[in-house]
């Protein structure tokens, strides 16, 4: 018996999401939520965790040919 299941809230909607590998858009409930949130992200100062997109995009291109 496990009950750590670790609930958040989806940003865009609030709805609960569980913190799992089910969740694959989390910590948004859907797809649909996040790209919502990603859209409003253009227009507002809203904190995003995507460290890793950036830096990636950065020094990726040169070496593949
Ligand atoms: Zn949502």
């Amino acid at each position: 018996m496990n009950n750590d299941i670790i609930v958040v809230n989806c940003p865009t909607c609030g709805a609960d999401v569980e913190w799992n590998a089910q969740s694959k858009f989390r910590p948004f409930c859907s797809k649909r939520c996040q790209l919502i949130d990603l859209g409003e992200w253009a227009d507002e100062e809203k904190f995003i965790p995507s460290d890793a997109q950036i830096n990636d995009s950065e020094d990726w291109s040169e070496d593949q040919r």
